[in-house]
């Protein structure tokens, strides 16, 4: 069996469209959505995502603010930082980039963000709201990426058995809450498995859909995987490869050409799942706008 590929590029321009349609329906009312990114210190990755995320706000016509600090700046600096913005009534969504420099809190930095502005959906409302399947909480844009993947790929996943491996507060969690909700993109039996899971192998094998987020390259191999399964890859993995331009290449979690052969769907990496994180940014944010303006949720 060879998997239909899951395109991540096709679905995010398409969401990125959706949201930049509705950003201009809302400055018709008066109200540009607008999204502050906080960045601490000049690691190179969070550089790149920084910037991609200015970049997207602006051609979805939102107002967009990069806030870059030095790395030695102080939590308390920091937390000011964030108190400006909690009050700055053009933006309506923020994030502060991580992982931040060990000095700093992040669980305080994470709390200080008014959860009506947290677009990231990591204070503990938003994830209180997530659990009890609020519509106003805020989903962790890559979980919520997998599911309107999903969704948009006529993926129903009502009923299935589906596994996670990983448990992160930033992607395995949220993405086991999102999958046992009522609705569309969710009604699955979920299992979520971690380090400590025994003989993993024998449950991944039990997957009608197949969720991977660990940050090891090609991990999962072609035996540990239900022929006809649905496979997500979340990983993002950067390998040496002395004959690629850059000296690595990026690889998923995932063994991408045998799991290929026995699934029935499957993410590339790049080209899946990390696509889509950016846009359901942008779409949390449209949504903070709304509600911050009196609008529903979604
Ligand atoms: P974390 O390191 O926070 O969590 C990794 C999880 O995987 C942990 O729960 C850990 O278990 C589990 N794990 C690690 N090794 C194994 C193993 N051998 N068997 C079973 N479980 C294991 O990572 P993140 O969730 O932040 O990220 C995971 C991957 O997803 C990374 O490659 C990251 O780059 C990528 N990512 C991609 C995004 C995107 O936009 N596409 C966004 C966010 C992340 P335990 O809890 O027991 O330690």
């Amino acid at each position: 069996m060879t998997a239909r590929l899951l395109d991540g590029k096709v679905m995010a321009r398409l969401i990125r469209d959706e949201v930049a349609t509705e950003a201009t329906e809302l400055l018709a009312r008066g109200v540009k959505p607008g999204l502050a990114v906080v960045l601490l210190g000049e690691d190179p990755a969070s550089q790149v995502y920084v910037r991609s995320k200015g970049n997207a706000c602006q051609e979805a016509g939102m107002h967009s603010e990069t806030i870059r600090l030095p790395a030695e700046t102080t939590e308390a600096e920091l937390l000011a930082v964030i108190d400006r913005l909690n009050a700055d009534p053009q933006i309506h969504g923020m994030l502060v980039q991580l992982p931040l420099p060990r000095a700093i809190n992040s669980d305080a930095v994470l709390r200080r963000i008014d959860p009506a502005k947290d677009v990231d959906g990591f204070h503990p409302v938003n994830v209180g709201k997530l659990v009890i399947g609020d519509p106003t909480a805020f989903k962790p844009a890559t979980p919520y990426g997998v599911q309107e993947m999903l969704i948009r790929s006529g993926i129903d996943t009502k009923g299935m058995h589906a596994v996670i491996v990983g448990r992160s507060n930033i992607v395995g969690r949220p993405m086991a809450n999102l999958l046992i909700q009522d609705g569309p993109g969710g009604n699955a039996t979920v299992t979520v498995c971690h380090s400590r899971s025994r003989d993993l192998p024998s449950i991944t094998r039990l997957a009608d859909l197949l969720i991977v987020a660990i940050g090891r390259p090609n991990f999962v191999t072609a035996d540990m995987v239900k022929p006809g399964a649905v496979v997500i890859d979340v990983g993002i993995n950067r390998v040496d490869d002395a004959a690629a331009p850059k000296g690595y290449r990026i690889v998923g979690d995932v063994e991408f050409g045998p799991v290929s052969e026995v699934a029935s769907a499957i993410t590339p990496v790049p080209g899946g799942v990390g696509q889509m994180t950016i846009a359901l940014l942008l779409k949390n944010t449209l949504q903070a706008a709304r509600q911050a303006s009196g609008g529903a949720a979604g």
